[in-house]
């Protein structure tokens, strides 16, 4: 009785072996729907430029401008190679932010958006007299492309009831003109006898504040951008939305519920610029001087356009696909005045 048993284990024993050896190694091999991307794809280590350095000596040789076929494929001039798919036009997403408890909370959200878009370049300006470490250390993880510049705001302009990141915004268009012209120029000198009118460069530039809130829409309509194009933009100026009101495809007025009598009665979330003419306008900047609260975007949009050559975009300004959402101030209440906690953390 005993012997049968043990013959009968032993025939068995090699067959329960081979079944285990098939199920571990099937569980290892990872199925194809929870794949990671490739490590390529979410490289974070795109050709970035750091600092004060970025903002005022682009060398031609950076590569941080180019088009996209894959992220790493760079060109030396910028948005005129062809890319696998047809070319794709850019998208600047200038972004100024600032130190305090939220900021990574911010751009990680921003991140998590931009990382979706193709071709996008975020061109992340600091208020601060140097770049932090925090910031720094961020974009090297964001996987996005990425430029990280950093202007201080004078600290007579910080206060309540002035408007805020003026100086950011323009050290944005300035290290776009800056990197397009040395482009252009050493174009220019390699290959003699080429149009110096900016022939093929085609990009979208967007301001994007650090606590909107993006769809993905958003960045398809703008990117067919030919001049300016405009849109809603939600939670904004007091009222669930606001909008340019459009009729036979041209904006004719503004719906706010705030000054609208303003030229451009617009928050800087609800419209986008072609590079074309952020380069063919040079001194186009947002103002400090004689610019009253509330009017950085019309100040800034009557250098560029007039109101009657605006493309409106979202189904002729009837979607909200960007919302001007603001991060309530956090309740630090209870944090200790001196360092309590054995390790220092980065939030
Ligand atoms: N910002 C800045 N420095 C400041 C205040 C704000 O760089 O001292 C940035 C901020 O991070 C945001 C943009 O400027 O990207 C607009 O600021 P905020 O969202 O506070 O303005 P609002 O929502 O009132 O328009
Ligand atoms: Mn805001």
């Amino acid at each position: 009785m005993k012997s049968a048993l043990y013959s009968r284990f032993f025939i068995l024993l090699p067959w329960v072996l081979i079944v285990v050896i098939i199920i571990d190694s099937d569980t290892r091999k990872p199925s194809s729907s929870s794949r990671l991307p490739s490590a390529r794809h979410y490289s974070p280590y795109w050709n970035r430029r750091v600092g004060r350095s970025a903002l005022m000596r682009p060398q031609p040789s950076d590569t941080s401008v180019g088009t996209w076929a894959t992220h790493q494929e760079q060109v030396s001039i910028p948005g005129v190679q062809k890319m696998k798919n047809d070319t794709l036009p850019i998208i600047y997403a200038i972004t100024p932010t600032y130190s305090r408890p939220v900021q990574k909370a911010e751009l990680t959200r921003l991140a998590n958006t931009f990382r979706q878009v193709a071709g996008l370049h975020w061109i992340v300006v600091e208020d601060s007299p140097q770049p932090t470490e925090l910031v720094n250390r961020f974009l090297a993880r964001a996987g996005v492309r990425a430029t990280h510049l950093h202007v201080p705001t004078p600290r007579r302009y910080k206060r309540a009831g002035l408007p805020r990141a003026t100086e950011q915004r323009n050290a944005g268009l300035t290290w776009l003109r800056q990197q397009y012209q040395t482009q252009l120029l050493h174009r220019q000198t390699t290959a003699p006898g080429s149009s110096p009118h900016l022939p093929n460069i085609s990009g979208v530039v967007f301001f994007a504040d650090d606590d909107n809130t993006y769809s993905l829409e958003l960045f398809q309509e703008m990117r067919t951008t030919q001049k300016v194009s405009v849109w809603p933009v939600g939670l904004v100026g007091g009222r669930r939305y606001e909008r340019p009101v459009v009729e036979n495809g041209k904006v004719v007025g503004w719906y706010t519920g705030w000054r609208a009598d303003r030229p451009f009665a617009i928050d800087m979330a609800g419209f986008a610029v072609s590079l074309q003419v952020i380069l063919s306008s040079p001194k186009a900047l947002f103002k400090r001087r004689g610019s009253q609260p509330g009017m950085q975007e019309s100040d800034f949009l009557k250098q560029i356009t007039k109101v009657d050559e605006l493309e409106p975009k979202a189904s002729n300004c009837t979607k909200v696909l960007v919302w001007h959402t603001r991060t309530e101030k956090v309740n630090l209440a209870n944090e200790p005045k001196h360092p309590q906690d054995t390790i220092k953390i980065e939030v």
